[in-house]
Parts: C-alpha cells; sequence; structure tokens
C-alpha cells in the first residue's frame, strides 16, 4: 500500500541551490524585487537579497528555510495568499523551462508526438524525476486513480516542519497547473488540481489530483 507509506526527512535536511533560485524568480515576478526582499527578511534569509544562489544542485539551504521562505509569502500576502502562491508556482515553472531545463533533467522530452493524457502524464514523470534526482530525500509517486492523474511528494519541502489544519501547498498547486499547461498547450487555469492530503495537517505525504476543468 504505497498511499500508507512515509519519508521521514530529518527536521534541518537541506535543500539544492537550483530549486530555490526557481522560487526566488517566482516571488520576483509575482511580488517584485521588493516583495521578494521583503520576505527574505521576514524569513531570516537576508543573505539571498541581491545575491541570489547559484544555479546548481549543490545544497545551500534547509529544506525548512524554503518552507519558512514559503509561510513569510503567505503572511506577505495576506488574504491573497493562496492565489499569489499559485501564481508563484507557475512563474517558477515558466522560469524553470526556459533556464533550468539541463540543470533538472527537464531538457529534450518529446512531449508533441504524444497524446494529451500521455504528454501530463510524462510532464509529471519528468518532474518526478527532475526532483528525486536532486534532492537525496526525495521520494514521489505518479499515478492514475479512476482516470484521474494523482502525484505524490512524500518528502514535500513547502510545508516542511509547518502545521495547520488544512493542505498549505498552495505553490505546488500552480507548478503542477503550469506543468499540464506546458504538456498540452492549454491555460494553466484550465485545469483543476486539488491537494487532497498534506504533511502539514498531519498526512504522511502532499496528495494531488490533476484533472481538467469541466
Ligand atoms: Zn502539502
Amino acid at each position: 500500500m504505497s498511499d500508507q507509506q512515509t519519508v521521514i526527512i530529518p527536521e534541518d535536511a537541506p535543500y539544492v541551490n537550483a530549486l530555490l533560485l526557481q522560487m526566488l524568480r517566482g516571488v520576483e515576478e509575482v511580488l517584485g524585487e521588493n516583495g521578494l526582499n521583503a520576505v527574505l527578511r521576514s524569513s531570516g534569509l537576508e543573505r539571498y537579497i541581491g545575491n541570489p544562489p547559484a544555479n546548481n544542485l549543490e545544497y545551500g539551504i534547509q529544506a525548512k528555510e524554503y518552507a519558512r521562505l514559503n509561510a513569510a509569502v503567505e503572511e506577505f500576502t495576506g488574504r491573497a495568499g493562496k492565489g499569489m502562491l499559485q501564481r508563484i508556482g507557475r512563474s517558477s515553472f515558466r522560469w524553470a523551462i526556459q533556464e533550468q531545463s539541463a540543470v533538472m533533467g527537464l531538457a529534450g522530452i518529446a512531449l508533441k508526438a504524444l497524446p494529451q493524457r500521455l504528454r501530463m502524464r510524462a510532464i509529471l514523470l519528468a518532474i518526478r524525476k527532475g526532483l528525486m534526482d536532486s534532492v537525496e530525500f526525495g521520494k514521489i509517486d505518479v499515478k492514475e486513480e479512476n482516470g484521474v492523474l494523482v502525484f505524490i511528494d512524500y518528502a514535500c519541502v513547502i510545508c516542511h516542519t509547518r502545521h495547520n489544519d488544512k493542505p498549505i501547498c498552495h505553490q505546488y498547486i500552480g507548478t503542477l497547473s503550469e506543468a499540464m499547461a506546458f504538456a498540452t498547450g492549454k491555460d494553466a487555469r484550465s485545469f483543476e488540481v486539488i491537494e487532497t492530503h498534506c504533511k502539514a495537517k498531519g498526512d504522511g505525504f502532499c496528495r494531488f489530483e490533476i484533472q481538467e476543468a469541466r
């Protein structure tokens, strides 16, 4: 029963520069440079102000710091937080496709020849591989249940060490939506991505259901 699995990530687990850089580019596009600097300051990551991390797979940050930055964006944007984090996820995926496809192993995915459903699945598998190859503790499953694509991250860093009574990985929803847009040529908003389980509320994993909006 893979749904019963869980991955214990050390509280001080490290995280890679390229994935932080991807998020910072997304935050900057959505909140502007001043907004980016404000959330870096409020999350104790001043060291990155005007000094972005290298675009490489070395460890430069802790997973819990990445999570704290995500929380800082939510605090900074208040009631708009959920939508802002989704936009940041979309923007960071677009940036990653343009600037990091070699780093993240997303280069050369031949999607055009495939039917849409397989393209959607192929991009999820590529994200899975990119994350699992670059993060030592990464563990992700991609499957299809009753015609719905399911993406499960057992080691989600967005909510690492965070607690909430609701799912909070809105940035992930944006990233997966934009991945669907990339794979199909449609608008990200024409896909419905729902986080059904979240480690922040005590589940063993963050689980997302992905389908075309009706
Ligand atoms: Zn989550």
